[in-house]
């Protein structure tokens, strides 16, 4: 209880302030005027956010080794494991994938070749089976609904939500934390990506409703820029669904008033609430065109 209360103050401690620690990659080519660096930021209690440019993993440091979550990519994952080590010599025991896709989950290989177990979603077999990487070692477990990891007395819940980006996707529990570690389907304060690549609007809506049932207080996302907080409040789950559902609504009352060119919709479809969102104005032109084909073409 202590500890909770402990992790609990931290916690919040990092939502007034967002204290990030660690150094940072020396400065690489600047994409879009953002440097690629790194963070690693103690959440309390052996829980670590792992940040690289706009990406985020967690990691878990127990007694008998660590858990460590998506790779990211070969370079990235030899970074996290440098990380890691200066805080602990234990084994990396188990790497958990949190969906198919490459930018998330490559690189596992300096994981495996330390004998690392990897665990994912069964589809992730499929995925990966049907787009083979290199860099991207399969799971040795696979699940269907739900999977518990285990280790050093603490706990990692992973629960597939089915279909809503990609078909593997699965969503991150912390049960005694009471933290979520939430990858692409839940980005704070930000419209959603570009054009939505493998993202089943309704889908997504219905996941994050089930989402909405558990039992948390806080959330980890797998994207976010520096200047955002490692974690954030319940609440940023619920704010992301009413985006999209604001965003499916204004999409289909102008098509349902006539307009059915998309290069007209990107122009005319406004959504002011979201302004201050993060890419709203480059990225919502995007967002209308993908659920202009939702609803023009079913899917
Ligand atoms: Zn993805």
């Amino acid at each position: 209880m202590k500890r909770l209360f402990i992790l609990s103050a931290f916690v919040v401690g990092l939502l007034l302030s967002s204290i990030a620690t660690a150094s940072n990659f020396p400065t690489e080519e600047p994409v879009g005027g953002e440097p690629f660096g790194y963070s690693t930021t103690n959440i309390g209690d052996g829980l670590y956010v792992f940040r690289w440019w706009v990406y985020r993993n967690i990691f878990l440091v127990t007694d008998e080794g660590v858990i460590v979550t998506d790779p990211i990519n070969p370079k990235v994952a030899n970074q996290l494991l440098s990380e890691i080590r200066k805080i602990t010599d234990k084994p990396v025991k188990y790497v958990v994938y949190s969906h198919n896709h490459h930018d998330h989950i490559s690189g596992g290989k300096v994981f495996k070749d330390q004998g690392a177990t990897f665990i994912a979603h069964k589809n992730v077999l499929k995925e990966l089976g049907d787009h083979p990487s290199p860099v991207t070692p399969l799971p040795d477990i696979t699940f269907e609904d739900e999977y518990t990891v285990q280790l050093g007395g603490r706990t990692l819940e992973l629960k597939y939500f089915g279909p809503n980006h990609g078909e593997s996707l699965v969503v991150m529990r912390l049960p005694k934390e009471k933290i979520l570690f939430i990858v692409d389907i839940v980005t704070p304060r930000r419209v959603a990506f570009r054009t939505m690549p493998d993202f089943w609007p309704d889908e997504w809506i219905r996941s994050l409703k089930e989402i909405e049932q558990m039992d948390f207080d806080y959330v980890i996302s797998g994207h976010g820029p520096e200047t955002q907080p490692a974690i954030d409040p319940a609440s940023v789950v619920e704010e992301q669904r009413v985006y999209l559902e604001d965003l499916m609504a204004a999409v289909k009352k102008a098509m349902d008033s006539g307009s059915h060119n998309p290069d007209v919709l990107r122009k005319t479809v406004k959504l002011p609430k979201y302004e201050n969102w993060q890419y709203y104005k480059e990225w919502l032109p995007m967002n209308i065109e993908r659920i202009w084909a939702y609803y023009h073409m079913g899917w």
